[in-house]
């Protein structure tokens, strides 16, 4: 153990992290949500809501400390990853917060896109869930310029898992989607028409049939999938009852 950190951790006393709030601050230290951006130089860079806080064993930019001047989670958290401090339960970490937006990040984006495309992308936000949960989904896509629109914006990007999407499709649409430029006989049972679609089409490019596409939430964005189906719903608080919002 490095015994320089050890001094400057040693500044709050023991007894003070056995306090009921300073627990708190160490639970909410082991969840994902509160993985350091970056360590360097046993500094560490914490996603706040808002801004980036700089955060060392002594001190932290985040209101919570500011306010209360005792250890807060990124102290805490950082205490953990420089192996002064032990966190009691498990540890998650998130290796892709460094490259997540807030919804500030994204709302210059949203502001720029029309009524139409921004309630497609909201109720496909809905059904993917957070983390893409649900996804990728593949559906026919009636209007691929406002598709591509949400692809150029990075909203969307190409599914990956393209055989468990396809089976989501009935056999009439995976017929359909064939036909769209056979290549040989094409199959009739469903599990058999799933191969010949993997085997004869470039199913990693999006347009591939310009009928049907596969896709998901950009990894920037797939941790809001519900925050922006909400925020696209506030911004059109008198749309007429559609059916992209259930
Ligand atoms: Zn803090």
């Amino acid at each position: 153990m490095n015994n320089e950190l050890l001094e400057l951790w040693s500044i709050w006393e023991t007894s003070l992290h056995n306090e009921e709030e300073q627990i708190k601050r160490q639970k909410s230290a082991t969840s994902s949500k509160c993985t350091p951006k970056k360590l360097d130089d046993n500094v560490g860079v914490f996603k706040g809501s808002s801004k980036d806080y700089i955060t060392t064993l002594t001190d932290c930019q985040c209101r919570d400390y500011a306010l209360r001047r005792f250890p807060c989670k990124h102290m805490y958290r950082l205490a953990h990853e420089l192996g002064v401090f032990v966190l009691n339960s498990t540890v998650s970490s998130n290796e892709n917060i460094s490259s997540e937006l807030r919804m500030d990040d994204i709302l210059p984006t949203l502001e720029s896109l029309d009524k139409e495309t921004l309630l497609f992308f909201a109720y496909q936000c809905y059904h993917l869930g957070n983390d893409n949960k649900n996804g990728p989904l593949t559906i026919k896509i009636d209007d691929w310029d406002l598709f591509q629109k949400l692809l150029d914006n990075k909203l969307l990007v190409g599914g990956k898992d393209y055989k468990a999407s396809l089976s989501h499709l009935k056999v009439a649409e995976l017929k359909e989607l064939c036909k769209a430029s056979p290549t040989k006989d094409i199959p009739k049972k469903k599990p058999d028409l799933v191969e010949y679609v993997l085997n004869n089409y470039d199913v990693t490019d999006v347009n591939f049939s310009k009928i049907y596409a596969t896709f998901e939430l950009s990894p920037e964005i797939k941790h809001m999938a519900f925050s922006l189906h909400k925020r696209i719903h506030s911004m059109y608080p008198n749309c007429e009852a559609n059916s992209y919002f259930l």
